[in-house]
């Protein structure tokens, strides 16, 4: 066989550009010719790093021995720091060997799909998902085989749903709560039932509990390996500091699973980005040692705007937001706005609908096809109080002249 004419191959071409950068992207560059855009596309804190993680950074950046490449899995003591603090959040018990530190939790996802996958395998994918899912399952090789919780079920998949996606080729769920795009977590006796059901059929699950902390109304987000023992020689848990600590530039998450599973996603890494940064690393200890406080803390800023932002798309006509119990997104459904013309045009998908707040309001929201369900838009609520509050008033102001022009 002859090599491809194609300049790209085949397997990188059909990468989508990440839908949520390229809105933030998109913002960013209409602010820098002058517009007063407000932006709820961001996935990040808008708080500073605690200053305790700051500071031991600073000190790492002194020390010559981090300034040297170090264990591609990540240094010892920042393993036995994430085991730790591990059992001390969840309860999972593991150990410093089950840990592989990442270049952020995205890294993270890659690796455990490239390291499960063979051509072929099936992953059942509950949309709406985060919108890496997708291609990482594909750059593996792998094909992700959808499944819809829609609003009427708060984004939640039920046992049925997965049975009936289940094929002899899968190998996977992907399972994430507190979850991004929908702000759901799902409860105890949920998790439990859909861990049996794995373990029954001998699935593994990778869990992504980047948003672990972030829960709210007295909710607490459950482990599935915790909750059924059974699933945890099958699950790897993608997890970081990007959220819990205001660290997402950073760039520190990490994967925990069996040690053979650890120890060949090591290698992977090993032959593309070696060890995460030191400084970094460092940082990181810092974090994962200290305390809550932090979290706590933006907990309180989060969830007074996730109340905020909930009352205020509620009360725009055609529009459906359940009140999300976790991470710092809400997803309503927007399909009530969407087949009716403005000035001529016709907004019907939640995609052109995005476009149409862009331009007209200078607010910036996440359509639903980038996670995979349309008739929806992401909104982040990680950004200032008066910014949030202008954002959605615009788009509420945007909508009740749009009905008065529409007739
Ligand atoms: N998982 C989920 C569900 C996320 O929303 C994100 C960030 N948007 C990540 C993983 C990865 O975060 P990071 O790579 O910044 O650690």
């Amino acid at each position: 066989m002859s090599p491809s004419d194609a300049r790209i191959s085949r397997r990188v071409s059909a990468i989508a550009e990440s839908a949520t950068l390229k809105v933030d992207a998109r913002a960013k560059a209409l602010r820098a010719e002058g517009r007063a855009v407000i932006s709820f596309g961001a996935g990040e804190p808008d708080f500073p790093t605690p200053q305790y993680i700051v500071d031991a950074a600073a000190l790492a950046c002194a020390d010559p021995a981090n300034h040297r490449y170090t264990q591609a899995g990540g240094l010892p003591e920042l393993r036995r720091a994430i085991a730790e603090k591990t059992r001390r959040d969840s309860g999972f018990e593991v150990n410093a060997s089950q840990v592989l530190v990442t270049n952020g939790g995205k890294q993270a996802v890659y690796e455990a799909f490239a390291t499960l996958l063979d051509p072929g395998d099936e992953v059942i994918l509950p949309a709406p998902y985060w919108t890496t899912y997708p291609e990482s399952i594909r750059l593996a090789g792998g094909l992700p085989v959808e499944i819809l919780a829609d609003e009427s079920q708060n984004y939640l998949v039920t046992v049925e749903q997965l049975e009936a996606a289940r094929t002899a080729r899968t190998k996977v769920l992907m399972f994430c709560s507190p979850s991004n795009p929908t702000g759901s977590v799902y409860p105890r006796e949920l998790v439990v039932a859909i861990g049996e059901w794995a373990a029954q059929h001998g699935l593994w699950v990778i869990c992504d509990e980047i948003y672990e902390h972030l829960t709210y109304d007295g909710v607490q987000a459950v482990s599935m390996p915790v909750a059924v023992p059974a699933i945890a020689d099958r699950c790897i848990i993608v997890n970081g500091v990007a959220k819990t600590y205001a660290m997402t530039g950073w760039r520190v998450g990490w994967l925990i699973g069996p040690e053979d599973v650890v120890q060949a996603a090591t290698n992977l890494q090993s032959h593309s980005t070696s060890n995460v940064a030191n400084v970094s690393q460092r940082a990181a200890l810092a974090a994962v040692s200290g305390s809550l406080d932090a979290v706590e803390a933006m907990g309180v800023a989060f969830n007074r705007r996730r109340k905020l932002m909930t009352l205020m798309l509620n009360s725009i006509d055609g529009v459906h937001c359940p009140e999300p119990k976790g991470a710092f997104y809400v997803y309503p459904s927007v399909r009530g706005l969407l087949g009716k013309s403005h000035g001529g045009r016709v907004i019907d998908s939640s995609a052109d609908l995005a476009d149409f707040i862009l331009d007209h309001a200078d607010v910036a929201v996440v359509p639903g096809e980038a996670f995979g369900s349309p008739g929806y838009l992401r909104l982040s609520y990680a950004l200032g109080d008066e910014d949030l509050i202008e954002g959605v008033s615009r788009i509420q102001k945007l909508f009740v002249t749009a009905a008065y022009e529409l007739g």
